[in-house]
């Protein structure tokens, strides 16, 4: 755990007396409280997520589950499997995710105000049923969300500090969730698909200044390492789906690839112009 103020190391977050009273410890560097958030409202916290307070960040990655940092270094594979708190909102948040990638694929079929080149998902929606399109965004969001968390730990480690896998995943869940919000924007829709990219483009800003928030580094070095995430990520899960799609068929596959990226680029101009 740490000083939430001036991200130093804290031993405790507060003293406990008898009848469940409780002190808040003082910081020994800077003399502020270590962390005033353990007395906040679950809401409070959850309004200074969405505001990107620093203090909110360092709170709910290093102070609020508990756990002592360099534990997690010594174990960390079997803190990724286990089934916490953690992984249950990580099942939840992919599971939203199939359900937005599904629909989005749909919608885009819907419209016929531009003819779009055939890609791995559309083929998919046109000549399999419901189970194995399920199955088919099932496996591309799991690809994608752990590709997003194993590169980004990868890349920070390597260009930025030492910080544990399990710091990256928290930081990640906590600035993922803003990708949530086309789920309303389903319930009640807009007619571009150019509001959903919007939302998307916003919560990769939160995972960037999140990540900036935690690692305590410069914006543009994070800004760079979670666009050359973004760009593999997209290049390894679109071309794994199509060849899936193509039986393994490594030429085929980079046709499936090729029409992706036109795909991104009509659309891109579509709404552009
Ligand atoms: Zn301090």
């Amino acid at each position: 755990m740490l000083c939430i103020q001036c991200a130093k190391p804290a031993d405790s977050l507060y003293v406990e007396y008898s009848h469940g009273h409780i002190k808040l410890t003082d910081c020994a560097f800077c003399q502020q409280t270590v962390d005033k958030y353990v007395e906040f409202d679950g809401v409070l916290i959850f309004i200074d997520l969405l505001l990107l307070k620093p203090e909110c960040y360092r709170h709910l990655v290093y102070n609020s589950f508990g756990i002592n940092d360099n534990r997690i270094k010594k174990d960390w594979l079997g803190n990724i499997f286990h089934w916490d708190y953690l992984t249950r909102l990580w099942a939840l948040l992919v599971a939203f995710e199939i359900y937005l990638a599904w629909a989005a694929i749909e919608q885009e079929q819907s419209q016929t105000y531009i003819q779009l080149p055939m890609t791995a998902a559309q083929y998919i929606l046109h000549n399999l049923g419901p189970v194995q399109q399920y199955l088919f965004f099932a496996f591309q969001c799991t690809l994608d969300v752990l590709l997003l968390e194993f590169l980004t730990y990868w890349l920070i480690n390597i260009f930025v500090n030492q910080v544990s896998f399990q710091i990256i995943s928290r930081t990640i869940l906590l600035a993922h969730g803003a990708r949530l919000f086309p789920v309303l924007m389903l319930i009640w829709p807009y007619d571009s698909s150019l509001s959903v990219s919007a939302v998307q483009w916003a919560a990769g800003l939160y995972v960037v200044e999140a990540i900036r928030i935690v690692t305590n580094n410069s914006p543009l070095k994070i800004g760079l390492i979670c666009a050359v995430v973004t760009i593999v990520k997209w290049v390894i899960v679109r071309y794994t789906m199509a060849l899936f799609v193509t039986n393994f068929n490594w030429y085929q596959s980079v046709t499936f690839l090729v029409n992706e990226y036109r795909c991104l680029y009509i659309v891109l101009l579509y709404h552009l112009t």
